[in-house]
């Protein structure tokens, strides 16, 4: 192991205070968020369990990196909404899209600083 890899080489944490390994070299059931979302799952309640750190030289100044690690045997499968939920939310947004003045749906949320359809306000109705 290099020596720059060996600087972040941390499984029991007792150095970073949680598990830490190097880049590319954390067990397998140690997921970022990235990856758990590209798996379809989320944290559920857990915590971060470990991290990954480099040095990076990308974003301007040279510096150690982190990503935070999730377990994956904690891991849920990603909240789906519900078909209630689905509901509410397209009624919330039907009524965001719904002129107060004319009636109809404008078909774009109505901008909130005229708080009418663009038609309403350039016939002045609401001024
Ligand atoms: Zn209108």
């Amino acid at each position: 192991m290099s020596r720059i890899r060996a600087r972040f080489w941390d499984p029991a944490g007792s150095k970073y205070g949680i598990p830490t390994y190097p880049w590319r070299m954390a067990p397998a059931h140690l997921l970022t968020m990235r990856q758990l979302t590209a798996a379809g799952l989320r944290p559920g309640g857990q915590g971060v369990q470990a991290q990954i750190m480099w040095a990076s030289t990308r974003h301007g100044a040279p510096g150690v990196r982190v990503a935070y690690l999730y377990d994956i045997r904690f891991a849920l499968p990603k909240r789906v909404a519900t078909p209630a939920q689905r509901e509410a939310l397209a009624k919330a947004n039907a009524a965001r899209r719904t002129c107060p003045i004319c009636r109809r749906d404008a078909g774009y949320v109505l901008p909130r600083h005229l708080g009418t359809c663009l038609d309403c306000d350039s016939a002045g109705v609401a001024a």
